[in-house]
């Protein structure tokens, strides 16, 4: 162990487990490890950019597809339209979301040809709730 490593990981004695500081605070990490490259808590990507809370719709083998709401206004008829995203991200895991969880994503390096985000964390169900009717809400 050199000091670099030293300097950038913190030891949690608790549940022994060794997750790097990823510059984001109120972020809670996973409860589990991994050995994932592609990990923002345990491996070598870093979070910089945009972050976004959205539902899993589509969860493949390493990937996962999140979904999410957003107004936007339209000056001609002076009122606010819904639009829909859709972005694939990496799902380490350590976090291992499934479809219908509610997720933060970050953005990162271009991890493949069309992924460009990673899922930092899982959001408790309380939390999904809220979201799942705000974008019924949406839709009406
Ligand atoms: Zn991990």
């Amino acid at each position: 162990m050199n000091m670099f490593l030293n300097a950038s990981k913190i030891y949690r004695l608790m549940e022994k487990v060794y997750v790097k500081n990823i510059g984001i605070s109120g972020i809670e990490p996973p409860k589990d490890s991994c050995n994932d490259k592609k990990c923002v808590w345990h491996g070598k990507i870093r979070i910089h950019g945009r972050i976004f809370k959205g539902k899993v719709i589509e969860a493949k083998h390493k990937h996962v597809l999140v979904e999410f709401y957003r107004y936007v206004y339209i000056p001609k008829y002076e009122r606010y339209e819904v639009r829909r995203t859709r972005i694939k991200a990496h799902n380490p895991p350590c976090i291992n979301a499934k479809e219908g969880d509610t997720v933060l994503i970050g953005e990162t390096r271009p991890l493949s040809k069309t992924i460009h985000f990673v899922v930092i964390q899982k959001l408790p169900s309380v939390t999904g709730a809220i979201v799942e009717k705000d974008s019924e809400g949406l839709k009406q």
